[in-house]
């Protein structure tokens, strides 16, 4: 038996005149996650994207399980080929879905006729293969409204197809249809979710992480790739700049007002990620900060933080309670990593007593404090270590 994966487009169906190149660069994308399982074709039919394996013993739980996180796709399904004739096509339905069929209570069959020359009506086809089905599994009644498994048979040009349930697909639009944006991740929840947040609207990811040795351990930047290797998986390929903070940090702590540390450390990260990022292509930058959540994160304060940079900063976990965020962070499979242990460099030298209604004049003076700013910034951008995480 052959079988194969049929892609379905999610909002791409949408785009009128793009829709060509949009497909175009989901088929790319998907290419890229398949690359090391084997040999694959696509092809177009009808808002449909075939994905035939070529190579013989291709895994194809791992290819579904890989596209099923790939954006821009609503659905799949894997379906079985089968000759354009209505015995194969029972003979196929129940063999090929005979697990399926034996664990369901209630069915119904599907079928769509694109080619109009095949002798049957798509009515006549339901009907028969569903007395066929019935004859054979006892265990199963026919529920249109509900059923546990939709048998669907399609009937194209050269072949018929014949499937059950779909899978849900990740959604979104196609990474790289909507540009490039610098995410600033730390080893924590939010970071993450709001890397997989934009990712998903079709933005394709560059990563910058401040690390501040000896404070932040060598595992804590470790846990930062890690998560960034799950997020990769509904992503794609993430650039990732690994910037050396210790300096920065000690000057803000040796000369700064102490209530100013955290807001003004939020400034200068995002100075440097502004100049990372748009040398990388990337039009803004995405945080994972949510309004209230801690005092750099009042109103005030990030109003202060994005005046530091003249590029959008995206906050998708803006709105969100932190059991939102989780679960999505479960959902990505992130959240198991984010809560291990490990420091970062926002919880060292953390004031007692930060300012949660910061004035951006005071805090532009405390930052004056630090005279060499830009030398310091200059030097952190030239010492940061680049890693790609595919
Ligand atoms: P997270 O769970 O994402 O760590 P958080 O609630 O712990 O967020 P903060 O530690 O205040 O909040 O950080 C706010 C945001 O600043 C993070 O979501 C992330 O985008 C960015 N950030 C924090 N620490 C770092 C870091 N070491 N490197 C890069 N970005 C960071
Ligand atoms: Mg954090």
């Amino acid at each position: 038996m052959k079988e194969i994966i049929l892609i379905k487009n999610g909002e791409l169906t949408l785009k009128g005149l793009n829709r060509n190149s949009f497909e175009d660069i989901l088929i790319k994308n998907m290419k890229k996650r398949l690359n090391d399982l084997g040999k694959f074709e696509f092809s177009k039919s009808q808002s449909t994207i075939m994905v035939d394996p070529v190579d013989e013993g291709i895994d194809l739980d791992d290819a579904a399980d890989r596209l099923s996180k790939v954006f821009g796709i609503a659905a799949l399904s894997r379906a079985c080929v089968c000759e354009k004739d209505f015995e194969s096509i029972k003979a196929t339905a129940a063999e090929y879905l005979e697990e399926q069929l034996e664990d369901a209570k209630t069915f119904k069959v599907n079928a769509k006729r694109s080619d109009k020359k095949f002798p049957m009506k798509s009515p006549e086809i339901c009907r028969e293969l569903g007395g066929h089905i019935l004859s054979k599994f006892h265990n199963l009644s026919v529920d249109v409204h509900k059923p546990d498994i939709t048998v669907t048979v399609e009937v194209r040009d050269k072949y018929a197809f014949v499937r059950g349930n779909n899978i849900k697909g990740a959604g979104g639009m196609p990474t790289g249809t909507s540009g490039r944006a610098g995410i600033l991740i730390s080893g924590g929840i939010d970071s993450p979710v709001a890397a997989y947040m934009m990712a998903k609207r079709g933005i394709e990811l560059c990563a910058i992480h401040f690390a501040s040795p000896p404070y932040t351990s060598e595992l804590a930047e470790m846990k930062v790739l890690e998560l960034l290797k799950r997020v990769a998986k509904y992503s794609g390929v993430i650039t990732t700049y690994v910037v050396p903070f210790t300096k920065i940090q000690e000057a803000i702590r040796d000369l700064c007002p102490e209530e100013y540390f955290t807001i003004i450390m939020r400034r200068i990260m995002m100075m440097i990620s502004e100049k990372m990022a748009v040398s990388q292509n990337c039009s803004a930058l995405i945080t994972g900060e949510s309004v209230g959540q801690v005092a750099s994160q009042t109103m005030y304060a990030l109003a202060c933080t994005d005046c530091a940079v003249n590029i959008p900063v995206f906050r998708p976990c803006i709105g969100m309670d932190k059991e939102e965020i989780i679960a999505i962070s479960r959902k990505i499979d992130t959240f198991e990593t984010s809560i291990q242990p490990y420091e970062d460099c926002c919880t060292v030298f953390t004031p007692k007593h930060p300012k949660t209604r910061p004035q951006i004049d005071d805090v532009v003076e405390a930052e004056n404090k630090i005279e060499n700013l830009n030398e310091l910034i200059e030097d952190a951008i030239h010492n940061a270590k680049k890693v790609i995480i595919r």
